[in-house]
């Protein structure tokens, strides 16, 4: 990389930095999660590789036959999400009109998560191993709707870009300007095995539990809810 490549990139850098480093995702909602973030990586980019992670998961769950076993289950699970949906508003106006997509996968584990942009797979041994009612059901879809309201694997791709030495960032930044292969190729494992942080988690917690409410779900799900994942845990089954 030339001199006057790094020195672009650099100034590219600060460039993003004034004019659109620092956001807040959502609104504060009652619980008032405005927090300010640091967004290097645009919305639409984040989406386009949620999109294709998100269609390449249900492909190979198609084929391995575990997509969308259950009806009754499947229907439950979407008709909870169609009540939250609308919901989202509170927090982001342009949330109800992203291209929401609720599946659900056969398999054992514990978990359950929902992609930049609206993609929500729950996985089959939440709902049977915990028994989840449709009211904790809710309290795990709007935790997770949380996750992607306020961005926060954006935010966390953000912070690995800002960590990096001055040529990684620009390298990163010059190969973004040049497409989204570079973002697709991170795909899956970026989105969905992302450990969000500590304060990520209580966020999300905050605004799932007001997203429920506002849904009609009793929010006192959210105490039993925990007190299943906590005897899940006991027992040697790792909820995610
Ligand atoms: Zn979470």
């Amino acid at each position: 990389m030339s001199t006057f490549r790094i020195l672009a990139a650099t100034l590219l850098v600060s460039w993003l930095g004034t004019l659109s480093g620092c956001a807040t995702t959502t609104e504060g909602g009652a619980v008032g999660a405005d927090r300010s973030q640091l967004l290097l990586v645009s919305s639409e980019q984040l989406n386009e590789m949620a999109a294709q992670s998100y269609a390449k998961l249900k492909a190979d769950a198609a084929r391995q036959g575990a997509l969308n076993r259950d009806p009754a289950m499947l229907q439950r699970v979407r008709t909870v999400a169609s009540r939250i949906e609308p919901q989202t508003a509170t927090f982001r106006p342009d949330a109800p009109r992203w291209n929401w997509e609720v599946n659900v996968l056969n398999s054992d584990q514990l978990n359950a998560f929902c992609m930049p942009g609206g993609k929500i797979m729950f996985y089959s041994g939440l709902i049977t191993q915990l028994r989840l009612t449709d009211d904790e059901i809710a309290m795990v879809m709007g935790h997770e709707i949380a996750h992607a309201l306020r961005e926060h694997s954006r935010e966390h791709m953000s912070q690995a870009i800002a960590a990096q030495t001055a040529i990684g960032v620009g390298a990163a930044l010059l190969g973004l300007g040049e497409g989204s292969a570079g973002l697709a190729n991170a795909g899956y494992e970026t989105l969905i095995a992302t450990r969000f942080s500590r304060s990520d988690e209580s966020e999300a917690d905050r605004i799932g539990l007001e997203l429920a409410a506002r849904a009609g779900y009793d929010p006192r799900a959210g105490v039993t809810l925990w007190q299943k994942m906590i005897a899940a845990k006991k027992s040697g089954r790792q909820p995610e």
